[in-house]
């Protein structure tokens, strides 16, 4: 079976975790406070402050927006069900945004239909690493007054008008997890323009302790901490960030490599009519987190087919991203709203596309595989 995704770990990886766990200190501190610093380097930024997931970085983010109880938060619903469960811890409800036909992304034109006089900020995604018209979307969101976040889990590496993605709005948010393209098995970094907003969320993240670890660890004298509102424990260990620093200097040569199996993959498939391949958008470049492929015709039963023709000739396909409001957790719900009723451009992504395999250590003749039984896939169920 040729994977949809292999980390790509080595010796290096954990040379450095067990350096971490050997050293006595594994939960969050020095390498944690390395880490955010070399992300933040990486792209632009001032720091980072390291949490437990992506999901709980979007967690932070909202507050930060000053989300709570009664206010709409814009999301596309053709995303990682977590980007639309953020607003909802926050008791807040996300209002979701249809996609653009060929990037897959929100919009400047889907997000100002799906704006009501609740909402207070916008939540937009570069999926699957392509990335969204972030200045466009900013535009709309400084016009009306409201928060913007970049839900950029899926896109380190990307970027977007010649720098990297994280440092562009006020609050961005990565994921490591191993189906991302950098990971540290679970993990995620929220880039946080605001000074001020930095530090609050940085101790909301440690139970909104006044005093941090290292800090408590080497004073001199002896001191109280404070708990002055609710926090959270959203912490990355010392451990994972240590694996953290070595994917980092590997980001770029992950990036280049996606790249290189990307076009590989649509000089070989460039030819068929019936699909459309990612390409970079005018404004940025893609780290290719996934290859996804959307058919032209065919439908929901031919992209079912096609994945299951895959499947069963051992190609690790899946299906494309989800689409949010069709999950149990969001249906037939009466307070959830959605911009342009149906959402037809996110129902069709969800329903008729598929992922390809690609990883760093894909060999010529695993690409060349996956190239001549997607074709043959293709070709089949044309024909049905
Ligand atoms: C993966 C993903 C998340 C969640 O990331 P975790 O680190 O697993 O919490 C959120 N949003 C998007 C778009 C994702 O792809």
């Amino acid at each position: 079976m040729i994977p949809i995704i292999k980390p790509f770990l080595g010796q290096d990886e954990a040379d450095a975790a067990a350096e971490a766990v050997l050293s006595g200190w594994v939960a969050q501190g020095p390498r944690v406070r390395l880490f955010e610093q070399a992300m933040a380097d990486y792209v632009g930024a001032a720091s980072g402050i390291a949490v437990s997931s992506a999901t709980t970085g979007l967690h932070l983010a909202l507050i930060g927006c000053g989300v709570g109880r009664g206010d709409d938060v814009v999301v596309p619903s053709l995303s990682f069900i977590a980007t639309a469960n953020a607003v909802q811890y926050c008791g807040a409800r996300p209002v979701f945004a249809d996609v653009d036909p060929v990037t897959q992304n929100v919009t400047a034109a889907t997000v100002s239909a799906a704006i009501t006089p609740a909402t207070r900020a916008v939540m937009l995604v570069h999926q699957v690493g392509m990335p969204a018209d972030i200045d466009a979307i900013a535009n709309v969101c400084r016009q009306q007054g409201l928060g913007l976040i970049e839900d950029a889990a899926c896109a380190a590496g990307s970027t977007y008008k010649g720098r990297p993605i994280g440092a562009h709005s006020a609050f961005a948010v990565f994921s490591f997890h191993p189906r991302k393209v950098l990971t540290t098995g679970e993990g995620g970094m929220l880039m946080c323009r605001d000074e001020g907003a930095d530090k609050r969320l940085r101790t909301l993240r440690q139970h909104a302790m006044s005093l941090d670890d290292v800090a408590r660890h080497s004073a001199k004298e002896f001191v109280f901490e404070g708990y002055p509102e609710l926090g959270y424990n959203y912490r990355m260990t010392d451990i994972q960030a240590a694996v953290g620093l070595v994917q980092l200097r590997k980001l770029p040569a992950m990036v280049d490599r996606r790249r290189e199996l990307a076009e590989k993959y649509r000089v070989a498939l460039a030819d068929l009519e019936d699909i459309r391949l990612p390409v970079d958008p005018r404004w940025g470049t893609t780290n290719f987190q996934s290859y996804a492929i959307k058919l032209l015709a065919g439908g929901r039963a031919r992209r079912n087919a096609v994945l299951q023709a895959l499947t069963d000739l051992g190609i690790g396909a899946k299906r494309g991203i989800m689409a949010a409001h069709l999950e149990g957790a969001y249906r037939n719900r009466s307070d959830i709203r959605t911009a342009e009723g149906l959402l037809p451009e996110t129902v069709r992504w969800s329903d008729e596309s598929f992922v390809l395999p690609l990883y760093h250590t894909m060999t010529a003749a695993e690409h060349d595989e996956v190239v001549s039984k997607t074709r043959e896939v293709l070709a089949k169920t044309r024909a049905d």
